[in-house]
């Protein structure tokens, strides 16, 4: 079968890089920026890399793997770096509304492995401090991001940014087993309190909240004083978001470490991606009185990830 569309520019991809397990592939895209569907808390999205090393078990961001004709466990090993020197997302930037909110990181990981090698998200940084009055978040689970300190402080000083760390529970064996090749959460929370001591507006994610396994009120509690306590502004809560891709990763996962949650998981997501309303409802009155508790705010995005699916798809052009 003859590949198209984003299929054929991944099996067009040249090597960068092979490591043991992991190889790396510069993928050629049209775009840095990408626009998102409306009634989204941000119009664009930034996603320097395809594909994340961190591998947690629940990632919905698989799909992007899924599009390029690969298979979801390749997201983690196959990853594919984007084009984006400083001076081409500038050009892009000139086109876009200084009112626009712009997320880097919704469907990959900016401060992954590969960025201590190939740099592109501190490229498309280098290109926001020579802006003026942008409106700029990032998210990421890797304390990689204190590299870029001055950078952030640069870039802060004549825009709107702010910065999300995800810190999905403080357990390191459960995190560990969850989010295997991701920064331990005391190096993440570490991170927040350089960039809060560096005068950054910083919060954590405890995103996805994963029913039964992070959702306590004991857990979120104990991480909600933790990230406050480092400097933390904002607890931006969400429920956790199943979709196929990511059910092929977890379920087996689950059978292995949480033989007896394994089923409760099925029951729960059989139907939908979605956690049913009257979980949600519970997981959002629980959040709210333990932000309540400790001061913080809901966070300057909201987390959902559903919304955000798909975008990706339309920055890739065929190359004449
Ligand atoms: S860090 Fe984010 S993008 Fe990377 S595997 Fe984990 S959830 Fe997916």
């Amino acid at each position: 079968m003859a590949l198209i569309g984003i299929a054929r520019l991944a099996s067009e991809s040249e090597l960068l890089e092979a490591k043991s397990r992991v190889t790396y592939f510069e993928i050629a895209a049209r775009r840095i920026l990408n626009r998102t569907k409306p009634n989204m808390p941000f119009q664009w999205t930034i996603n320097p890399y395809r594909g994340c090393e961190f591998g947690c078990k629940y990632c919905y961001a698989r799909y992007t793997h899924e599009y390029m004709e690969l298979d979801v466990q390749d997201f983690e090993d196959k990853i594919y770096a984007k084009p984006a020197a400083a001076d081409r997302v500038r050009l892009e930037l000139r086109r876009i509304d200084r009112k626009d909110h712009i997320a880097i990181g919704t469907a990959t990981d900016p401060y992954q492995p590969a960025e201590r090698r190939f740099g592109r998200t501190r490229s498309i940084l280098e290109a926001f401090a020579r802006e003026r009055g942008r409106h700029l978040g990032i998210t990421t689970k890797s304390d990689l991001i204190v590299r870029d300190l001055e950078l952030l402080r640069e870039i802060a000083r004549a825009n709107v940014l702010s910065i999300n760390i995800t810190i999905t529970t403080l357990d390191e064996k459960l995190a560990r087993l969850m989010e295997p090749r991701a920064p331990r959460p005391a190096l993440r929370l570490k991170a927040v309190r350089q960039l809060a001591q560096a005068g950054l507006v910083v919060g954590v994610f405890p995103n996805p909240i994963m029913p039964l396994l992070t959702d306590s009120e004991r857990a979120l509690d104990r991480l909600a004083r933790r990230a406050r306590d480092a400097g933390a502004q904002y607890f931006g809560a969400g429920p956790l978001f199943l979709m196929p891709c990511a059910q092929k990763v977890l379920l087996p996962w689950l059978e292995d470490n949480f033989p007896a949650l394994a089923l409760d998981y099925r029951k729960l997501f059989e139907h939908s991606a979605y956690l049913g309303s009257g979980a949600k409802r519970i997981l959002r009155a629980r959040v709210e009185k333990i932000r309540d508790r400790y001061g913080l705010n809901s966070g300057p995005l909201e987390y959902r990830p559903e919304l955000w699916l798909g975008e990706e798809q339309a920055s890739f052009e065929l190359r004449d």
